[in-house]
């Protein structure tokens, strides 16, 4: 019996010294800083590339340029973009961040008009005018306009519950009473909205060695939303719900996996609930691939709700885990399309976000035609390019 040899054998080992000796090794370790640490996997297992996507991709959620009141800044040039597009079978980019205003004119000018089908810009609010009198009864009248100049969704940052303030200095709450008729407007213009509230879990943790994103958190601490008077991840998400409940004939894209990647089955009530969400994958494919079977389950059930976005930043130093080129479409196709175990979430260095490696979801043709474009063309009339 093989347990019957072991216990022999430690038993053998005890008697003749060899514990004192093990002692004396395990007393010499070797300090060693966690960020130096970068163990090399020994796992012998599938590698499958995959350098264009199967089907043709509409990336519902990237960030070509970004805008502050009615001025932008642009993260790269349409040929820039078109190159990488190319190679990697993403026919439509959406730039999420296209501002307001002359900003969101001269986006739409230059990449939506000029590249007809490869480029779609979305709006924003205005914040800096939130506090103005009469803001509320004014946005009907701004997203109209917005969607005169080209715009074909708006897009609601965390700014939204988490940075902007009233004159008071409170935090303006993501169900505020003066947005209703901002969401209002867009459903009766048809145009979706994509909202970002919150963020990872563990940013409203302390940032400790039980913080599994301790490292990033480390690197920024101006990203932790804990202590202070910032509401809870799930306050948030209550007063998200309300908003949704609230205008049932706006189409809302929840970013990031709902704002709660970390728990599907949150998500999966939320989707339930509310006919009106719909969420994409954007910077969360290092949670979903933690959970590979239960992400996999996720897809099969939400295939008509699920579009694919990454967050894609061009020359975005900060967000290591979502710099536009060709290897962050390589991650997302082979974590979508293939069975491959153990890769990294990201492009080098890794790891950015925390030190977890993911495995592929192997999606059968049909989900991820609906994922890829399917879904992005029927509900927010979006054609691939
Ligand atoms: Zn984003």
């Amino acid at each position: 019996m093989p347990g019957g040899t072991f216990m022999k054998r430690r038993t053998f080992l005890t008697a003749a010294g060899a514990a004192p000796l093990l002692a004396q090794t395990a007393g010499a370790r070797t300090p060693l800083d966690i960020t130096a640490f970068q163990p090399r996997s020994m796992l012998e297992v599938p590698v499958n590339l995959v350098e264009r996507a199967r089907f043709p991709v509409i990336d519902v959620h990237t960030h070509i340029s970004f805008s502050k009141d009615d001025k932008n800044t642009y993260n790269a040039t349409p040929e820039e973009l078109l190159a990488v597009m190319d190679r990697r079978n993403l026919r439509t980019m959406v730039n999420l961040t296209g501002g307001c205003g002359q900003g969101l004119k001269e986006a739409v000018e230059r990449y939506d008009r000029a590249h007809p089908g490869r480029f779609v810009t979305y709006t924003e609010p205005w914040y800096s005018r939130a506090n103005e009198p009469g803001y509320a009864g004014s946005q009907a009248d701004w997203i109209a306009q917005a969607k005169r100049d080209g715009a074909r969704g708006l897009k609601v940052v965390k700014t939204l519950g988490l940075y902007l303030r009233d004159s008071g200095g409170k935090l303006v709450r993501v169900d505020d009473r003066r947005f209703d008729p901002m969401w209002e407007a867009c459903g009766t213009l048809g145009l979706p909205v994509s909202i970002h509230v919150s963020d990872p879990v563990a940013f409203f943790l302390p940032i400790d060695r039980f913080n599994e994103r301790f490292e990033e958190l480390n690197n920024h601490p101006e990203w932790s939303f804990y202590g202070k008077d910032f509401p809870s991840h799930l306050e948030l998400m209550e007063a998200r719900d309300r908003v949704f409940e609230r205008h049932p004939k706006t189409t809302f894209v929840a970013l990031h996996v709902g704002h709660y990647s970390e728990n599907l089955a949150h998500v999966a009530r939320s989707l339930d609930r509310f006919s009106n969400m719909f969420v994409e994958l954007g910077a969360r494919i290092g949670e979903l691939g933690r959970q590979p079977r239960t992400a996999r389950a996720f897809f099969e059930k939400y295939q008509d709700r699920i579009f694919f976005g990454t967050d894609a930043v061009p020359r975005g130093d900060e967000f290591p885990q979502q710099v536009f080129g060709d290897e962050l479409y390589r991650i997302y196709y082979r974590f979508l399309e293939t069975a491959d175990e153990y890769f990294d979430y990201a492009p080098a260095p890794v790891p950015p976000q925390g030190r977890w490696r993911i495995y592929g979801l192997g999606l059968p043709d049909a989900i991820l035609r609906k994922v890829y474009f399917e879904n992005a063309e029927r509900v927010l009339g979006i054609q691939a390019g």
